[in-house]
């Protein structure tokens, strides 16, 4: 089966994996510092805290940026459900706004217009690894008070405006996610950058029981050199040496695995832009989208044939997903909120099929998914 998005691991990988075996740390050594300051140098961040996962790394900057129990947060419908289940842990109630149909991301010209008296912030994603438009966001968040999350899961290499996301220029906290099938990875893994030291030393704490060791930021008077101090509730949120040293390796590679699926895009476009099939989803004016997912958007006499689509394509080995049913659909949310309004969503959820696309992927293994897109689809025309 060829994947919608699979990791791309070479030998000095595995070397640097092994490497921390044979050292005296296992976690909390030097390459996590290392692997931090690295991903901040490349986006240009003042700081970064990696985590063990990035929906940790968004429940952390939920819970810096002082989101709690009677809040409302802003969010998109077509994201992972971490998204949205980061501000539910702490207790705000999600908005979700509906999306642009021609890129599946938030569709800023409506958040205006869904602000509550209690909503205090935003969170987006820039889906399939292309940006959101971000300028507009933070002009809305800053007109309203409102912080800004970016859940860059998906767009770790991808730039707006000039600017490569993770930067924090257009808001407070951005997160990168390091699954497998994500931009780069250290198996499981995410991390949260900013450029405000006060979020950046919650976010710290965050991941190590709400514990702090630094003598300044202590609210009671030490008792011997020994004490350390635990002043908010969390939990073991942290990564591993192992794990950095395999992102410190991986974001070597970035450049060039961002690369690799441009051309990998540009190439299914070549093939399949005029055969009527599905249109492409488009990039925002101004930005270069880091193409995590190949989302494509079946047009009228293939959308009502989506699942016979979906399922001779998974069949002849082709592994395609649907990125993703709108979040407010799942049951848990349906309990949680109700007149939701998101017309656009429902529109892309029924059309949208995600094609493979991953750095790795061989001359020989796109000629196979052509081939069986190709007679899929012509299958489906033929009387
Ligand atoms: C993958 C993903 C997450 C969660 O990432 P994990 O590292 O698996 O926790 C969150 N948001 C989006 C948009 C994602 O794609």
């Amino acid at each position: 089966m060829i994947p919608y998005s699979h990791q791309c691991i070479d030998e000095d990988d595995i070397e640097a994996v092994v490497e921390v075996l044979r050292t005296d740390f296992l976690t909390q050594g030097p390459k996590i510092e290392a692997f931090e300051k690295a991903l901040a140098d490349y986006c240009s961040a003042k700081y970064c805290v990696a985590f063990n996962s990035a929906t940790t790394a968004l429940y952390a900057s939920c819970f810096a940026l002082g989101l709690g129990k009677n809040d409302s947060f802003i969010t998109t419908p077509i994201s992972f459900v971490s998204t949205a289940n980061a501000g539910v842990y702490c207790g705000a109630g999600p908005i979700f706004c509906d999306i642009e149909k021609n890129t599946g991301n938030m569709d800023v010209d409506l958040v205006e217009d869904l602000i509550e008296k209690d909503t205090r912030l935003i969170i987006g994603v820039d889906y399939g690894g292309n940006p959101l438009k971000w300028d507009k966001l933070k002009s809305i968040a800053e007109k309203y008070g409102l912080k800004l999350i970016d859940d860059a899961s998906h767009a770790l290499g991808a730039e707006y405006k000039g600017k490569r996301i993770g930067s924090c220029e257009f808001c407070d906290i951005t997160v990168f996610s390091f699954h497998p099938v994500k931009p780069i990875t250290t198996a499981e893994g995410g991390a949260a950058l900013t450029n405000d030291e006060t979020l950046y030393k919650k976010l710290l704490m965050f991941r190590n029981h709400g514990i702090t060791k630094s003598a300044k930021d202590f609210i009671s008077e030490p008792d011997g050199d020994w004490y350390y101090e635990m002043q908010f509730l969390s939990f073991n949120g942290r990564i591993s040496d192992m794990q950095a040293a395999l992102g410190l390796s991986q974001l070597k590679k970035l450049n060039s695995f961002t690369e690799k699926r441009r051309e990998i895009v540009k190439l299914y476009k070549d093939r399949f832009e005029n055969k009527g099939f599905f249109d492409f989803t488009e990039e925002t004016k101004g930005a270069k989208s880091g193409y995590h997912l190949l989302p494509v958007l079946l047009k009228d006499g293939f959308v009502e044939k989506k699942q016979e689509i979906f399922k001779n394509l998974r069949s002849k080995g082709v592994g395609v997903q649907v990125h993703y049913i709108p979040i407010y659909r799942q049951p848990f949310y349906r309990r949680l909120v109700s007149n939701v309004h998101c017309p656009n969503a429902e529109e892309f959820y029924r059309r949208e099929l995600s094609l493979p696309v991953y750095p790795c992927m061989e001359r020989d293994d796109l000629e196979f998914v052509f081939e069986a897109v190709e007679g899929v689809f012509e299958q489906l025309l033929s009387p």
